[in-house]
């Protein structure tokens, strides 16, 4: 009786051991992943270019016994770590940066420049934070390659490229992500934003974020010259019309408390003050969470800038041109019910918040829809003090694609680490 309890005893340490890295483990990575942070943060590369990027990840994993094949679907990389019988587990991170300039004012701001796919030269900065994630990544991959004997199965590592543009994802299923590699029977990622305050886990089961659609929308008018407006159908008055027709959608047509969002991000028309144009371009993000309510919202789109083009008499009928898309990324109920004691028991209970979906998107959802079942979760980001502050003020601190984003790395590089190897580690138990 007595020794089986003694066994039972050391079984369920062994498990709680297992299952949350020690402060030790964490330590005995954290300068290197801390290392790569500053590196990868001051040498960003844009979408689908990331190949010094996906280049360092790759040596660091080969180097940890990863057995990594690059170039999939693009610049991507995938990692195995076979460690016996058991489930294939799936942990992701997007190599990619943005075309923003840092003004964080940092001493490791980036300072780099790059050509854009227009050929246009552009700043570059991680201003999503996936820098912080590919650091993560390669610290518990340490953890994880060091502490065998907690675990088996096979680690799946993922860098995915071109997330900022929707388009990384489904390159990778396309060059054979999850045919010519183990379909893993679980997948997790993790996204930092100023949300939470570093030290923190957030998780919304079910919904984690929202539908996106990219639109293009051009409209067709007559141009001329700029003294002479009867001669014309100018189609900078139609595309200012239609951008205040557009915000009537969520606050006139959508029912109250539903999420919808209709963004005009850019409008590009005219070369000269003297001239009307002949066309004018806008470029709109639209955000929803339930399938119904973005059906409503394309349609009023649709509608609303074909009609105001008519009503100028436009000599056509405008072009809307659906160019991205991506599906709201959905958590697993049950495996995020699973995973909360994990996380719980490796960064503390109290640091363990369960959130509303969140308005950003994800070509993640691709990786759900081809039957992965996933937990997609929040880190903190924020200097707790800053927002301890900004709550107090009513203030909001940089999202995530502000030039002033700049997350509190230590706490929050520490957490990813303890989060993820903590998940992995429950998900690898093979039960
Ligand atoms: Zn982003
Ligand atoms: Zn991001």
């Amino acid at each position: 009786m007595i020794p089986s309890l003694i066994l039972v005893l050391a079984l369920l340490s062994a498990v709680a051991y297992a299952q949350s890295p020690t402060a030790g483990e964490v330590d005995g990575v954290y300068r290197d992943a801390y290392g790569l942070y500053l590196d990868l943060h001051q040498n960003p590369e844009l979408s689908a270019h990331e190949t010094q990027t996906a280049a360092k990840l790759a040596a660091r994993l080969r180097g940890l016994g990863y057995d990594v094949t690059e170039h999939v679907g693009g610049t991507g990389i995938v990692a195995l770590l076979k460690n016996g019988a058991g489930p294939t587990i799936m942990l992701r991170t997007e190599l990619d940066a943005l075309p923003v300039e840092e003004k964080t004012g940092l001493a490791y701001a980036s300072k780099v420049r790059a050509k854009d796919d227009a050929g246009r030269e552009v700043p570059v900065m991680h201003a999503c934070g996936h820098d912080l994630h590919m650091a993560s990544l390669v610290g518990t991959a340490a953890i994880m390659a060091h502490s065998k004997q907690t675990w088996h199965g096979t680690l799946m590592l993922v860098g995915q490229p071109a997330e900022e543009t929707i388009s990384g994802a489904k390159t990778m299923i396309a060059d054979g992500l999850f045919t010519r590699f183990p379909k893993p029977d679980a997948g997790v990622a993790l996204h930092v934003s100023n949300l939470l305050p570093a030290g923190q886990v957030g998780i919304a089961p079910g919904t984690y974020n929202s539908n996106a659609d990219s639109l293009r929308v051009t409209i067709y008018g007559k141009g001329g010259h700029g003294a002479s407006p009867q001669t014309t159908i100018d189609p900078i008055v139609i595309a200012a019309r239609t951008i205040l027709a557009l915000q009537t959608i969520a606050s006139r047509e959508v029912k109250p408390g539903e999420m919808a969002v209709v963004t005009v991000g850019y409008i590009h028309a005219g070369t000269k003050n003297n001239i009307i144009p002949d066309e004018a371009e806008m470029g709109l993000t639209v955000r929803s969470y339930k399938l119904d309510v973005r059906k409503q919202v394309l349609a009023a789109i649709a509608r609303m800038v074909k009609a105001e083009a008519e009503a100028a008499g436009a000599p056509r009928e405008p072009s809307v041109e659906h160019y991205e898309s991506t599906d709201s990324v959905y958590n697993d109920p049950a495996l995020a019910q699973r995973l909360r004691v994990p996380l719980e028991a490796a960064v503390g209970q109290e640091h363990v918040i369960t959130m509303e979906p969140i308005a950003p998107s994800e070509d993640y959802a691709y990786f759900v829809e081809q039957g992965i079942p996933s937990l997609y979760f929040s880190l903190g980001g924020a200097d707790p003090a800053k927002f301890a502050e900004a709550r107090a003020s009513g203030t909001a601190l940089p999202s995530n694609h502000s030039p002033l984003f700049a997350p509190d790395v230590e706490p929050a590089l520490r957490t990813g680490i303890a989060a993820e190897a903590a998940v992995l580690r429950n998900l690898l138990q093979g039960t």
